[in-house]
Order: structure tokens, then C-alpha cells, then sequence
């Protein structure tokens, strides 16, 4: 008998994402899953449920809908005041996204709206946010600092992203992004400079990874290399912004000096894709962005998929590009704009994404050892859940077995 303080039963599809024969949802029909402590003890069929499990707490009945695990976002931008719809709506006029990068518009600007900002109104922005997350099914989250550009308003980034993740149930993997874009004001070689020398060992104790933008209008290869190198020296996990806007050393920077991710990669070549897979770097693609910016190639997921599709999704949740919390949302961008199938997404918003922020076998992943992060779904299917498009299907969101309710 396996004691446990939380159960789910009657899960039409229980998805514990661990491969099984060829479903690689290792999907488990009727299912059920027990938990103790936050942490999942067992899963299986239901009708075993009696038998093995003793329960003494919460009790959800699924009535038959999908159970998956938590999704797991890799790459968002929660941090931010301020609003660009008025570009958004630019953009579909024929302007680029790269010609808004100079002067009043672009990131430039929400760093401007952002550094306004009081830290509680930060707070609050991104805690409305967070419930949007949960709200869709996520459970974690990558978040990344980068509209505030020099030492202390990056620390007050930082800082709103630990007060999220101590106020709120989501999980928030922190990213130091200082390396967005050179902020206005500054020369480039001493804004470089100044990253590496001050705000990379100022600000470790608050991120766990180091992010730089690799494109046109961001950062050169050597400059991406002197931070990031300086990065790894102290300890941070490496993501990069690569190949979004232009082809580019950024994705062959991150296979060399093994980042955990590379992110966007439309412009990724077949040998980058290659190199990446040996490297074990996760590819995270954000289709919202690809989307909203009209210009955008579809990256090569036939070369991702012909060297074993190590690709995770993102909402790539951000003011500029990709004004969405909704990762299920993004799955369905990725299997209509790019012929991502709708396992492919699920795998990629979950597994794949989670082992892109060390979370491998933690979160995910529904199995014994795992967190009891899980999202109920109306469907019958997994694979449906892309096939709502825009329709947000996640009916009950669970984090370390407590149900979140809605504020
Ligand atoms: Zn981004």
C-alpha cells in the first residue's frame, strides 16, 4: 500500500510523456496518479487505485478528460510595463519588426515604459501574468530579466521574478538577459564590457541562466562569446537568442559552448541543426513570434526532426513579438504554420522543454519522483488540444498537489 495526500482518478487519457512502444505520450487509458509531499508516487491504471493507494487528502475526478503534466514554457519575458500594440498593428502595414529597433519603438521602448515602473507595479503585471500562465495549463516557467539594461534595474527584474515565484504557484526559472540589446545612451563595447565585469558576478546569486540576443540588431558573435564565456565561468546556465532576424553564428556559438537552449533558430542552417543535436542543446522555437512578424521563415524542422527533433516550444510571452501566456495556443501555431504534429508539440512543450531547464524527470513528466504539476484538459484526446485553436481547453491546473483556483 502507497500512502498519499492527493489522487486524481478517472483520467480518460492519463500522459505521463514517458515513452512507451510507439506512443511517445505513454499514455495510460482510465488513469490515475497519486501523490505525497508535491511529488507523484505512483500512476496507473485506475481500477488498480483501491488496491495500492491509502489516501488521506484531495480528491479531483477527471470524469474522464485528459491529464497531462504542467506544460513547461522555456523562454517568456513576464517583467514589463507598458504596451506596443500600436506596433503590432505596424507591423501588418509592411513595417519590419528589425526597422522598429531604432529609436522610440522597439525593446528600447519597454525598457523605457519598464525602468518607469515602481518594482510592485512590475510585481503585479507579472502576477496577473502568472495566472494566465496557470490558467492555460502551464506550470513552469523560464523568465528572463532584459528590459532593464544596466546593473540595478536589472536586479529589480531579477528581484519582481523572485517575489513572483515566492508569491505565486507557478515555477520561475530565472535568466538574466542583459545581453537584450545595448540600451540607448551607452557605447557598445562599454556596455559589453559592463556586463561582463559588473553585472554578470553582481547578479548570479539571482538568475540561474544567462541569456544573449545573437542578431543584427543585438549583439555580435564575439560579443555574444565574450559574455557568454564570462557566463559559464560563474557558474550560469547558457540560452541564446539566435537566428531569428538574420543567419548567424549564434546557433553554431551555442552548440560549441554547449548552451542549454538555442532559441527561435528560423535561420538556422542544416549544419547548425546537426551541431546543436550532438551538442545536446535544446532548440526552442517560439512560433508567436514567428507569427506576429509577417517577414519570419518557418525554421527547418525537417532537419530538427531527422536528428531526433530536440525541440521544445515557447510562448516567448513578451510586449513586442508574442503578447500571449498561452503555450497550448503556440503548440497550435506550430502544427498549422510549420507542420509540427500534434505529438511532436506535446513532446516539445513538456518533456523536451523541461529537460532545456534541467528539469529533467521533475517536471514534464508524470512518474514516481516527478513534482504533482498537472493540468486536466476537456478533450479526448491529447492531440486535440492543438486542435482547438485559440480555445483555451485546461479546466483545473495542479501545482505540487494543490489545485490552483483562479483569483
Ligand atoms: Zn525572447
Amino acid at each position: 500500500v502507497i500512502r498519499a495526500d492527493f489522487a486524481v482518478r478517472h483520467a480518460g487519457q492519463l500522459c505521463t510523456m514517458v515513452a512507451r512502444g510507439d506512443d511517445p505520450l505513454g499514455r495510460i487509458p482510465d488513469g490515475a496518479l497519486a501523490a505525497s509531499g508535491g511529488q507523484v508516487v505512483w500512476v496507473g491504471p485506475d481500477r488498480d487505485v483501491e488496491r495500492i493507494i491509502r489516501l488521506d487528502g484531495d480528491l479531483v475526478d477527471a470524469g474522464g478528460r485528459c491529464v497531462l503534466p504542467g506544460l513547461v514554457d522555456p523562454h517568456t519575458h513576464p517583467v514589463f510595463a507598458g504596451s506596443r500594440a500600436d506596433e503590432f498593428a505596424e507591423r501588418l502595414s509592411g513595417i519590419t519588426y528589425a526597422a522598429q529597433q531604432g529609436g522610440e519603438r522597439g525593446i528600447r521602448r519597454t525598457v523605457r515604459a519598464t525602468r518607469e515602473a515602481s518594482e510592485d507595479e512590475l510585481l503585479q503585471l507579472a502576477v496577473a501574468r502568472a495566472h494566465r500562465f496557470l490558467a492555460h495549463g502551464t506550470t513552469t516557467i523560464e523568465a528572463k530579466s532584459g528590459y532593464g539594461l544596466d546593473q540595478e534595474q536589472e536586479r529589480r527584474q531579477l528581484r519582481v521574478l523572485r517575489r513572483l515565484a515566492e508569491q505565486s504557484p507557478l515555477r520561475v526559472v530565472p535568466t538574466l538577459l542583459a545581453g537584450h540589446v545595448v540600451p540607448d545612451g551607452v557605447g557598445r563595447a562599454d556596455y559589453v564590457q559592463m556586463v561582463i565585469d559588473e553585472m554578470l558576478p553582481a547578479l548570479k546569486p539571482l538568475a540561474a541562466y544567462c541569456d544573449v540576443w545573437c542578431d543584427p540588431p543585438a549583439f555580435t558573435a564575439a560579443e555574444t562569446r565574450a559574455m557568454l564565456a564570462r557566463a559559464r565561468e560563474l557558474g550560469y546556465g547558457l540560452r541564446l537568442h539566435a537566428a531569428q532576424v538574420a543567419p548567424g553564428e549564434g546557433p553554431s556559438i551555442a552548440a560549441a559552448m554547449k548552451a542549454a537552449s538555442a532559441d527561435h533558430l528560423e535561420y538556422a542552417t542544416a549544419e547548425q541543426v546537426a551541431a546543436l543535436a550532438v551538442a545536446g542543446t535544446v532548440a526552442v522555437l517560439c512560433p508567436g513570434a514567428n507569427f506576429t512578424v509577417p517577414s519570419s521563415p518557418r525554421p527547418p524542422i525537417e532537419a530538427f526532426r531527422a536528428h531526433g527533433f530536440n525541440v521544445a516550444l515557447a510562448s516567448d510571452c513578451n510586449p513586442g513579438t508574442s503578447n500571449s501566456e498561452s503555450l497550448t495556443f503556440a503548440m497550435t501555431l506550430a502544427c498549422v504554420e510549420w507542420g509540427v504534429t500534434p505529438a511532436e508539440a506535446l513532446v516539445a512543450a513538456t518533456v523536451n522543454s523541461a529537460r532545456s531547464l534541467g528539469l529533467d524527470g521533475q517536471a514534464g513528466v508524470l512518474r514516481p519522483g516527478a513534482s504533482a504539476d498537472l493540468c486536466v484538459f476537456d478533450v479526448g484526446a491529447p492531440e486535440d488540444i492543438p486542435y482547438h485553436v485559440g480555445v483555451n481547453r485546461a479546466v483545473l491546473t495542479i501545482t505540487a498537489g494543490r489545485t490552483w483556483m483562479a483569483p
